[in-house]
């Protein structure tokens, strides 16, 4: 399958130009307001510049998968502004929104969200339909990324037949297939044993080595102090 070529798929195929500057992601007070009157998340402002690797850790409901879902712009400020690399989200319209979220940022959520009865190998060359590359391209690209995260002898598993972390590893080559330069992980681990989840995190720090930044939330005190950075959130409000 490719995508036709209008003006409106190429808007959406090309992520906007970075802007230059040594900011990846700047929050200047952010807050966001659900429905219901709870305020996620409080007046944060925030600046993650490119290479970094942070940890971002709070109890349950301070904010951080809200903050996460801003930064990665799957969801827009109720006031304050986001940027990523230099561009302004509430400037942009949706689709070149969605554009460099698919080029740029890559997700790794804690319960992995794997499509069933897809093999392992379509699972992470479907993260790629976005570029309108080729079939035979996409599923060349995917069998690399999965090399890359140790599962070349498992292309053709479902994730029924993986384990727990071998699954987390399958939703991490999905998300670096399309070599975003942001990663956002939301408890990786937390779904995992302590050995798997050992195992994620190494993977994790391996891609952050090779110049990914990267943003994991986590409730595990040991792996957040182990991280060069700690963002501590508290009541939607960064400590
Ligand atoms: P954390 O990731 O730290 O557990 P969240 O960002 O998930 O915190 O949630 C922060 C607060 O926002 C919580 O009080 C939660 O109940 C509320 N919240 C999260 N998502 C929604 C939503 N879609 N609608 C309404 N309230 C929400």
């Amino acid at each position: 399958m490719t995508m036709p070529d209008t003006a409106e798929a190429r808007e959406a195929r090309e992520a906007p130009e970075p802007r230059p500057g040594p900011t990846l992601v700047e929050l200047t007070d952010v807050s966001k307001e659900y429905a219901g009157g709870v305020t996620a998340v409080r007046d944060v402002s925030l600046s993650i510049g490119y290479g970094e690797l942070v940890a971002v850790v709070g109890p349950s409901g301070s904010g951080k998968s809200t903050m996460l879902h801003l930064i990665g712009t799957l969801d827009r400020p109720s006031s304050g502004s986001v940027r990523v690399e230099g561009h302004d989200i509430a400037t942009l319209s949706d689709r070149r929104v969605s554009a460099l979220r698919a080029h740029r940022i890559g997700f790794v959520f804690q319960q992995f969200h794997l499509a069933a009865g897809r093999t392992a190998l379509d699972n992470v060359a479907d993260g790629l339909l976005y570029t309108g590359i080729s079939r035979r391209e996409r599923d060349h690209r995917a069998e690399e990324a999965l090399t890359r995260v140790g599962l070349a002898d498992r292309l053709d598993h479902l994730p029924h037949e993986l384990s727990g972390g071998q699954r987390q590893r399958v939703a991490i080559a999905r998300a670096v297939a399309g070599d975003p330069v942001l990663l956002l992980a939301d408890e990786p681990t937390g779904n995992l044993d302590t050995a798997s989840g050992q195992g994620v995190m190494a993977l994790l720090r391996e891609l952050h080595a090779a110049g990914t930044t990267l943003i994991v939330i986590t409730h595990d005190r040991e792996i957040a102090a182990s991280l060069p950075r700690q963002v501590a959130m508290r009541d939607g409000e960064v400590e």
